[in-house]
C-alpha cells in the first residue's frame, strides 16, 4: 500500500530545533510495522512516506526524492536486490538501510556489499535501534554528500587550473611565435647590414686603389723596365757570338722570369684586394694578415718615409672573421697613420703594430704612430660618420672600421700616444672552435 502523503510535515516537539526534517521512504509490506516505523521516525523529527511493495516504492521515487530508504528485503512483488536494480536502471540513487528477518544476516551482508548504509534485524530490539541507525545513516549520507561536494569543487578547481594552464601555454606559444618572427626579422636586418658593410668595404677598397694608382704604376714600372732591359740583353747576346754566352743568356732569362713574377705578384695582390666578396667567416691568423696588408701598403709607407715596426705576440691564437672586412680595418687605420705621419715633421716617422692577448679571451691589436695626433676636443668625434679634418677626406674610414669590429664582437677605440701621436686599439675574440663546430 502506498501512502504518498507525508505523515509529518513538522518535527516532534522533542526534536532539536536546528535539525532539518528529512524525508524517509519506508518500504515495508507489513502495514502494522510500517505504521509503527513511521510513527517512530516522525517522533524523532523526520518526515516519512510509506510503500508496501516494490512497485509502490518505484512510483514513490518518481514523485519525490527521499533522503533515505528503509528497505524491507522481502517484498511481495520483488526482493530488495531487484528493487535496487530497478531503481538503478531508472538512473536514480537512494541511500538505503536494509531491514531483514531474523536469521537472514547473510542477506544483510550482501546488501551491505551493494552499498547499504546499515542494516537492522527485525526482532525484539528493532524499534529500539531504529532511530539511532537511521540517524547514523543520515549522518553518513550527509558526510558522503559533503565529500561529493568537496570532490566536485576540487574537480572544478582542477579544471579551472587546467584551463589556465592551457591559456598560459597558448599565450606562451603565441609569444614564442612572435619572438621567432622578431628574430627572423632581426636576422634579415643583420644580414642586410653585413651586405651593406661588404659593399662599403668594397667601395673603400676601390677608392684606396684609386689613390694608389700613381704609386702602383711606379711599382709596376720597375719590374717591367727590368724585363725590357734583360730581354734586350738576351737579344744582343743571341745576335752576337752566342757560343760562350750561354751562361749570361740563362742568367738574363732568369731575371726576366723573376721580374715578370714580381709584376704578376703585384697584380695578384691588387686583384685580391679589390675582389668583391660576400661576407665569409673564416679562421684567421692576425699576424699573417697584418704582414700581408703592410706589404700591400708598403708604397704608402715609403711615401710617408715611415718605418713600420711589428711587435707581435707569437704564436697568436686564431680568430674567426671575414678576411676582407678585417683587412679593410687595417688598411683604414694604416692609411690614416701614414697620412698623420706625412702631416707631421717628425724626423723618424714610425708606425708600430703590436699584437697581444688580454688574458680574457681577446687579441688586442695596437697601431701606434708618432704623427700629428688628434686634438683632445676631437677625440670623441673621430668615429662619427663624415667626420674628417682632411680636405679630400670622406670621414667614413673609422666609422666603417668600428662597425666591422663590433660586428665581430670586438671593440675599437683610440688613445693618445705617449709623447706625440695616436694609438688605435681594437680587440677581437679568440676562436673557441664554435665556428667550426657550427659548420
Ligand atoms: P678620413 O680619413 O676620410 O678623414 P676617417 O674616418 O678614417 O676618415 O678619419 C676621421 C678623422 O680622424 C680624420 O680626418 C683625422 O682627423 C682623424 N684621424 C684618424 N686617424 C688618425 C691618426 N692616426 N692620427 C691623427 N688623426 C687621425
Amino acid at each position: 500500500m502506498l501512502s504518498l502523503d507525508e505523515k509529518s510535515k513538522t518535527t516532534d516537539q522533542n526534536a532539536s530545533p536546528e535539525r532539518v526534517s528529512e524525508l524517509i521512504l519506508v518500504v515495508e509490506d507489513d502495514v502494522a510495522l510500517q505504521t509503527l516505523i513511521e510513527r517512530c521516525l516522525t517522533k524523532t523529527g523526520h518526515r516519512t512516506v510509506g510503500a508496501a511493495d516494490g512497485a509502490s516504492a518505484l512510483a514513490c521515487l518518481d514523485r519525490c526524492s527521499p533522503r533515505l530508504m528503509l528497505l524491507d528485503y522481502s517484498l511481495p512483488d520483488m526482493h530488495g536486490k531487484q528493487l535496487l536494480e530497478q531503481i538503478e536502471s531508472r538512473g536514480k540513487h537512494v541511500p538505503f538501510v536494509v531491514a531483514t528477518g531474523h536469521g537472514s544476516e547473510s542477506v544483510a551482508v550482501e546488501m551491505m556489499k551493494r552499498g547499504a548504509y546499515d542494516y537492522l534485524v527485525k526482532g525484539a530490539t528493532f524499534m529500539k535501534l531504529l532511530p539511532a541507525v537511521v540517524d547514523r545513516a543520515l549522518e553518513r549520507v550527509r558526510q558522503a554528500e559533503r565529500l561529493a561536494e568537496a570532490e566536485e569543487q576540487l574537480r572544478q578547481a582542477h579544471e579551472e587550473l587546467e584551463q589556465r594552464v592551457r591559456q598560459r601555454t597558448a599565450e606562451l606559444a603565441e609569444a614564442n611565435q612572435r619572438l621567432r618572427v622578431e628574430m627572423d626579422e632581426r636576422r634579415r636586418a643583420e644580414d642586410q647590414v653585413h651586405r651593406h658593410q661588404a659593399e662599403l668595404a668594397h667601395v673603400a677598397r676601390l677608392s684606396t686603389v684609386g689613390e694608389m694608382v700613381a704609386e702602383l704604376a711606379h711599382e709596376l714600372n720597375q719590374p717591367l723596365s727590368a724585363i725590357c732591359s734583360y730581354a734586350q740583353a738576351c737579344k744582343r747576346l743571341l745576335q752576337g757570338d752566342g757560343r760562350n754566352r750561354i751562361d749570361e743568356l740563362s742568367a738574363s732569362l732568369n731575371q726576366v722570369s723573376e721580374q715578370a713574377e714580381r709584376a704578376a705578384g703585384i697584380i695578384r695582390r691588387l686583384r685580391r684586394f679589390v675582389t668583391k666578396a660576400k661576407p665569409f667567416q673564416a679562421v684567421l691568423d692576425l699576424n699573417a694578415m697584418i704582414r700581408d696588408v703592410a706589404e700591400l701598403m708598403s708604397i704608402d709607407a715609403r711615401m710617408a718615409q715611415t718605418e713600420v715596426v711589428f711587435q707581435f705576440t707569437e704564436p697568436l691564437p686564431p680568430i674567426v672573421g671575414d678576411r676582407i672586412q678585417i683587412e679593410q680595418v687595417f688598411v683604414n687605420l694604416m692609411r690614416n697613420a701614414f697620412e698623420a705621419l706625412r702631416e707631421s715633421d717628425h724626423e723618424s716617422p714610425r708606425l708600430i703594430i703590436r699584437t697581444s692577448l688580454d688574458g680574457r679571451g681577446h687579441i688586442i691589436v695596437d697601431l701606434q704612430d708618432n704623427g700629428v695626433g688628434i686634438p683632445p676636443e676631437m677625440v670623441d668625434r673621430v668615429f662619427d660618420r663624415f667626420f674628417t679634418t682632411k680636405p679630400d677626406g670622406m670621414g667614413m674610414g673609422l666609422s666603417i672600421s668600428q662597425s666591422i669590429i663590433e660586428n665581430h664582437e670586438g671593440r675599437l677605440w683610440v688613445t693618445q700616444a705617449p709623447g706625440r701621436g695616436t694609438i688605435f686599439h681594437f680587440s677581437l675574440p679568440i676562436d673557441t672552435g664554435e665556428h667550426r663546430r657550427a659548420d
